[in-house]
């Protein structure tokens, strides 16, 4: 999606700076003697979309609630949890969330070999694990894949973070059944998940809207179920969370973050939300409660021409794992950089002989 020349999406400013969103700004203090919703003490947590302020134990009270809520509305039945953990503030609020809630986790970390950043991630989630006496286990990219994400975007460049994307998110499936657990929790939340519905209701691809439910049972004993706790809550509130319970989210960027269309959409719900306080929320809520579409959203995953592809999995050839052809998209895309590297090889090789002769002339 492009931009407008003059589009108020491009003079618009982070939401944490925009006018209406202070959650816990120390430069914008709610005034004294501003009520918490629930205890009636001083409130320091505006929630605009809520149209409630609270003290920071009722918004502690209030995040915990929300999770509790996500789990029951897809009626979730407790069992161990494997959480997938970056190091960002998602990953780690959901994870304190669950252990708090009395969960049986475990953390996993893929070390995506970025230099710099790839290192404080690790470091974060150490961090926060050791403080916590939480176990958690962490897998290079390299060591699972063949290929780091520098290695990937030397090769292939252009598509890094899609890339990056896809690869995380079958190493986390693999990883997790191979660490004997069925169930993998991510960190997305509402902005995250707003976007990406905006952005496949753009796009028209309905399917995805599908894959974008709260719960998704396993499909095959090698794909964990999914679980996303926090889709019911904003950026922001779990900015402050993490602010409150002192979690030290990884502060390094991703050197390969720029440019990616999903911080746009995000961006156009955060301008709506500015001048109409939970139009985001409502926007996701009323797609996820659509019972009428998630049922015929189903059927067309079964329905004519999807039924071999998504129901009928077959194993790959090359690593065993769940796949719809004789080869897995994984080991496909691990042949492709194979084959780049071997012909970005050859023609150096080529060059160097042609410089030898040049010389020898
Ligand atoms: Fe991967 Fe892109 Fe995220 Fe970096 S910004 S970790 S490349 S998805
Ligand atoms: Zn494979």
């Amino acid at each position: 999606m492009k931009m407008k020349k003059n589009s108020p999406l491009k003079h618009y400013s982070s939401p944490e700076q925009s006018r209406g969103q202070p959650v816990l700004s120390s430069d914008r203090p709610l005034p004294r003697g501003a009520k918490c919703n629930r205890c009636r003490g001083q409130a320091e947590v505006h929630l605009p979309s809520h149209h409630a302020n609270f003290c920071p134990d009722c918004f502690i009270h209030f995040v915990r609630t929300a999770v509790i809520r996500a789990l029951k509305e897809v009626n979730f039945q407790p069992r161990p949890l494997m959480v997938a953990v970056s190091g960002g503030k998602d990953s780690l609020a959901v994870w304190d969330l669950l252990h708090q809630l009395g969960y049986q986790t475990k953390g996993l970390h893929i070390n995506l070999g970025i230099s710099g950043f790839s290192e404080a991630s690790s470091q974060a989630v150490d961090d926060f694990a050791s403080s916590r006496g939480l176990e958690w286990s962490e897998y290079c990219l390299e060591d699972v894949f063949g290929y780091s994400i520098p290695e990937v975007h030397r090769l292939l460049r252009g598509k890094t973070c899609s890339l990056c994307g896809r690869l995380k998110r079958a190493f986390f499936n693999r990883l997790t059944v191979r660490e004997g657990f069925n169930t993998l929790v991510t960190g997305h939340n509402l902005d995250d998940e707003a976007g990406r519905l905006l952005g496949n209701l753009v796009g028209k691809r309905l399917e995805h809207v599908y894959k974008q439910y709260p719960y998704l049972p396993s499909p095959h004993p090698l794909i964990p179920a999914k679980l996303k706790p926090l889709y019911r809550l904003e950026i922001k509130e779990l900015l402050a969370y993490c602010r409150l319970k002192n979690i030290t989210p990884v502060q390094k960027i991703c050197s390969y973050s720029r440019g990616a269309t999903s911080h746009t959409f995000k961006q156009a719900l955060d301008f709506l939300e500015d001048s109409m306080p939970g139009t985001k929320r409502s926007f996701l809520f009323s797609y996820l409660r659509d019972s009428q579409l998630k049922d015929r959203l189903a059927c067309e995953q079964d329905g004519e021409g999807q039924r071999d592809r998504k129901t009928e999995y077959g194993l790959c050839q090359e690593c065993g794992c769940p796949a719809y052809a004789h080869r897995c998209g994984i080991c496909s895309l691990r042949q492709r950089l194979g084959d780049k590297e071997k012909s970005k090889q050859q023609r150096s090789e080529l060059k160097r002989q042609h410089l030898c002769l040049e010389e020898q002339k």
